[in-house]
């Protein structure tokens, strides 16, 4: 079985779907594998690190023969095109907002995983490259909020007197969120969490957080948050209000599955919040959580800074990769049956589940809604 890994061409992306122990997993499993030169260069890893790899400059010429195709971002129509028919591609998709790339996969009968779409089982946690790239993200959201700040975290005692530890508060409790917890309480601050699923007010206090609870309820479907109703939305804001008045930073990372980011953070919040205060805007590629954020930018609203950065995991592009890489193997390894054989089974929950397109076909059903 050939793998081509393609070095990633859109902006500010500098991870690489492939590392070097992984390229030693898939040999074991008696892939081939080829690479694009320089995939891995803005990770750190140089093309020398790669045992059993062949490297090639031409993404064209790569894909054209191969069997699977791995990257972390969806590939160029034009490498797509070179791919030949019944060829697997392994990336994140994004189907809603990658329409003609969709239509061309499933025009081209390429069959597509998508990495979004991978369900969130427990026998999938393996393979699940959003919740091992939002924990780094939680990780780095936690730091820029502290090199933001004028201020440290930790409580310190000097000779001139003792400087009261920082309030961090951090809003949407999901994989990211509780990163960001653990990190902040490493760190040193007082730590709150809030939630609109009441099973993270345990998840939170396991990591030394304080639960504030608003009495919202709004458990959606696959253990993910609903939108709030109007009413709902009133009754959170009568409780956190004080809660985003005392925090020196505030992290957050709410998201509703297909949904532009809940806004969590009024501007009239924003403009109550202490001086020098710091707002780490970890949702901003779906439009923010906070009203004033810009999504790629730091601004600044009067004495408050807001921070929104853009693909939080490419910062870390090192481990990035790597755990990418890990849960991307564990997929493929799934392709292959006991006698190592590359066989898709159908049947697999996960596989059928994070199938986008296949022979001729868009199998995701809410993909097919939007583009058919
Ligand atoms: P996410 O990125 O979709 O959302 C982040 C958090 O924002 C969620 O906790 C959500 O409840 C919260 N949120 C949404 N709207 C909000 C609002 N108005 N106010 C406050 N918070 C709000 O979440 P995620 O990190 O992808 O995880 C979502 C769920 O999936 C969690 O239940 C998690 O435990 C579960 N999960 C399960 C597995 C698995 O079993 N394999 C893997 C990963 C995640």
């Amino acid at each position: 079985v050939k793998i081509a890994v393609l070095k990633e061409t859109r902006a500010n992306e500098r991870r690489v779907a492939l590392v070097p122990a992984v390229a030693d997993k898939l040999a074991k499993l008696g892939c081939e594998i080829h690479m694009q030169s320089d995939a891995g260069a803005a990770s750190r890893i140089p093309d020398s690190a790669f045992k059993n790899v062949t490297f090639a400059a031409n993404p064209q010429g790569l894909v054209s023969d191969a069997d699977i195709v791995v990257s972390v971002q969806p590939p160029e129509l034009s490498v797509v095109n070179a791919m030949k028919e019944g060829s697997v591609l392994l990336s994140f998709v994004y189907a809603h907002k990658e329409v003609e790339l969709t239509k061309l996969l499933r025009d081209k009968k390429i069959t597509s995983f998508a990495m979004e779409l991978v369900p969130r089982i427990t026998r999938a946690q393996a393979m699940d490259a959003l919740s091992s790239q939002a924990a780094l993200a939680g990780y780095y959201g936690a730091l820029l909020g502290a090199t933001n700040l004028a201020r440290i975290l930790p409580m310190m005692t000097t000779a001139v007197g003792s400087i009261r530890p920082a309030k961090c508060l951090v809003m949407g409790l999901g994989v990211a969120g509780l990163q960001a917890i653990a990190t902040a309480r490493r760190l040193g601050a007082m730590v709150e969490g809030y939630d609109v699923r009441p099973e993270t007010k345990e998840q939170a206090e396991s990591l030394g957080a304080k639960f504030v609870d608003t009495g919202v309820d709004a458990r959606g479907q696959g253990g993910y948050a609903r939108e709030l109703t109007q009413e709902e939305k009133d009754k959170v804001a009568a409780v956190i209000t004080k809660h985003i008045q005392q925090a020196d930073i505030i992290i957050t990372t709410a998201s509703i599955p297909g949904r532009p980011s809940p806004k969590l953070v009024s501007k009239a919040q924003v403009d109550g919040m202490k001086n020098g205060a710091v707002i780490v805007d970890l949702a901003s590629e779906g439009g923010g959580n906070c009203e004033y954020t810009q999504p790629g930018q730091t601004v600044q609203i009067g004495q408050v800074t807001i921070v929104a950065p853009l693909n939080v995991p490419s910062l870390l592009a090192e481990h990035a990769s790597e755990l990418y890489a890990k849960n991307q193997f564990n997929l493929i390894e799934l392709m292959f049956d006991k006698d190592k054989k590359f066989a898709v089974n159908w049947e697999d929950e996960v596989l059928a589940k994070a199938c986008l397109t296949h022979a001729g076909e868009i199998k995701n059903e809410a993909a097919k809604k939007v583009i058919e």
